[in-house]
C-alpha cells in the first residue's frame, strides 16, 4: 500500500472539510470528531495444541443520534485502535447520507485467520461475541461481516449472543446466512451499490456505464461482485488485483470467471491469457473507471498525480489519502466517496434487520428494488448539495449532507445529561 495515513485523522480532516460549509457550529463539530466509546479488549483464546493466545479486539461506538450503532467486524493483521475509531465514524456518515435509522459503529480483531484452523476462528469469534455481549443488542448496536468476515462469524455471534441471553434476537447481527435469519441479496450488497454509484455518476456526467472501461483493485467480496455486475450492464472490465498481484486485459475479461479463477487458484494471476501487473500500475491505468475495492491508503498523494482514470468509485472504505483528494481534484477526476458508493451493505443489513424484527423475508427482487431506491435517492440528493454549495468535491458534499442530518437529530434530542 501506498502512505500510511492515519485513518482516523483522514476522517476528521474529511468533517474539518465539510464543516466550512455548514452552519454546524464548532462545538458540535468537534463533538462529531470523536467516538462516544470504545471497547478495548485482549481476548485470551485456547489454541488446538492447548495454548492460550492472546488477540487484541476493539469496538467503538462513535455516533448513535439516529439509532443504533452500526457496522462491520473485520479480521486483520493491521487493525488498531485508530482504524476501528475511523472506520466507526464513516459508518455513522454513511448511515446519516442514505438516510437510514443507524448511527456508527466498527469493530475488529487483530489477527491473520488464514494462520488459524477454523475451531480457532469460532473460539475467538465466540469470546469476542461474549466481550461484545453487554454493548450490543437489536436495539443498542448491531454488527456486520467486513475484511475476512462472513456469514460463518455472524452465525457464530449470533448463536453466542442468544445463549448467553437466553432468548431469540437474529436482529442482534446482519449478514447472516439464509437459515440463520439472513438477506436475500445481502452478499452482494456492496458490489451492487457500488455498480449503481457507478451507473448514476456516469449518467451525471452525461455518459454511460456500458461504454466504460474499469479496473478494480482488490477482488474480494466489494470488489468482484461490482466487477460482474459492471460486466453485465455492459462495461468492460480490463484489469483486477488482489493482494497476491494484478491482471490486465485490454479487450475485458470475464468477471464472474476471474472470480471463479480466484476461487480455484487463490488469485486472480494466471487467468486466460491476461499480462500481470502491479497494483501501482493498475491505480494509474487510463481506463473511464477505477474501483479501489482493498483496503485504506490505496491511492497517497504521490499517485494520485498519476491517475489517469476520470471517474473512481470507492467501494473500498477510505482508499483515498485527503492530501490525494486535493490533487485528484485539482485534477478533475470525480470521486463518489465511499460512504454512499459502499453503501449498499449496510443497507442490505438494514433490510436484513427490518425483517428479522418483523419475522418475515423479504424476495431478492424486492431488497434489489428497495436498495436501488435508497442509492439513487442518496445519490441525487448529493448531487443537489455538490451543485448548491461551493463544495470542491462530491466527498465534502457527502459529508455536509450526513454531519447536517446527524446534528439535527441531536439538536432535538438536546444535550443531555
Ligand atoms: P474481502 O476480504 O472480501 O476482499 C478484499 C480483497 O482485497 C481481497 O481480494 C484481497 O486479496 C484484496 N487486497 C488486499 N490487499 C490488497 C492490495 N494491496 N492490493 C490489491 N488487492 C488487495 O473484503 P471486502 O468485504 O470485499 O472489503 C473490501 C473493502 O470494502 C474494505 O475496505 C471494506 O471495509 C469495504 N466494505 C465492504 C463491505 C462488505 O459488505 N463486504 C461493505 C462496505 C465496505
Amino acid at each position: 500500500m501506498a502512505d500510511q495515513a492515519n485513518p482516523f485523522e483522514s476522517l476528521q480532516t474529511q468533517i474539518d472539510d465539510a464543516a466550512a460549509y455548514t452552519d454546524v457550529s464548532p462545538d458540535l463539530i468537534e463533538r462529531l470528531k470523536h467516538p462516544e466509546r470504545v471497547l478495548e479488549t485482549n481476548l485470551s483464546v485456547e489454541m488446538d495444541d492447548g495454548s492460550i493466545e492472546v488477540f487484541e479486539a476493539y469496538r467503538s461506538q462513535y455516533n448513535g443520534d439516529r439509532g443504533p450503532y452500526k457496522g462491520g467486524i473485520r479480521y486483520h493483521p493491521g487493525v488498531t485502535r485508530d482504524e476501528v475509531k475511523a472506520l466507526s465514524g464513516w459508518m455513522a456518515a454513511k448511515c446519516a447520507i442514505v438516510d437510514i435509522p443507524y448511527g456508527g459503529g466498527k469493530g475488529g480483531i487483530a489477527v491473520d485467520p488464514s494462520a488459524y484452523s477454523d475451531s480457532e476462528i469460532e473460539r475467538l469469534t465466540r469470546s469476542f461475541a461474549t466481550e461484545l455481549r453487554p454493548l450490543i443488542g437489536e436495539d443498542r448496536d448491531i454488527p456486520a461481516p467486513d475484511v475476512n468476515t462472513g456469514q460463518r462469524e455472524m452465525n457464530w455471534i449470533k448463536d453466542t449472543y442468544e445463549t448467553l441471553e437466553h432468548t431469540t434476537a437474529p436482529g442482534v447481527i446482519t449478514g447472516k446466512a439464509i437459515d440463520s435469519g439472513g438477506s436475500e441479496g445481502r452478499v452482494e450488497a456492496t458490489g451492487r451499490s457500488t455498480m449503481l454509484a457507478a451507473r448514476e455518476a456516469f449518467e451525471w456526467l452525461g455518459r454511460d456505464l456500458a461504454d466504460a472501461t474499469v479496473a478494480v483493485q482488490g477482488y474480494g467480496n466489494a470488489g468482484a461482485i461490482a466487477a460482474r455486475l459492471i460486466d453485465e450492464a455492459g462495461g468492460t472490465v480490463v484489469a483486477a488485483s488482489d493482494s497476491t498481484g494484478g491482471i490486465y486485459d485490454p479487450d475485458g475479461f470475464d468477471a464472474a470467471a476471474v472470480a471463479d479463477h480466484k476461487a480455484d487458484t487463490g488469485s486472480v494471476v494466471g487467468y486466460g491469457d491476461s499480462e500481470e501487473l502491479t497494483n501501482e500500475e493498475l491505480l494509474t491505468l487510463d481506463v473511464d473507471l477505477l474501483i479501489p475495492a482493498a483496503l485504506e491508503n490505496a491511492i497517497d498523494k504521490s499517485l494520485a498525480a498519476n491517475v489517469a482514470a476520470d471517474l473512481i468509485v470507492e467501494a473500498a472504505n477510505g482508499p483515498i489519502t485527503p492530501a490525494a483528494d486535493e490533487v485528484l481534484t485539482e485534477k478533475d477526476v470525480y470521486v463518489v466517496p465511499d460512504i454512499l458508493a459502499n453503501a449498499g451493505g449496510v443497507t442490505v443489513s438494514y433490510f436484513e434487520w427490518v425483517q428479522n424484527r418483523q419475522r418475515f423475508s423479504w424476495t431478492e427482487d424486492r431488497v434489489n428494488d428497495e436498495l436501488e431506491r435508497v442509492i439513487t435517492t442518496a445519490f441525487d440528493g448529493l448531487i443537489d448539495t455538490f451543485e448548491a454549495t461551493d463544495t470542491p468535491n462530491l466527498r465534502t458534499a457527502a459529508y455536509v449532507v450526513a454531519l447536517e442530518r446527524i446534528v439535527s437529530a441531536y439538536e432535538q434530542g438536546g444535550n443531555w445529561p
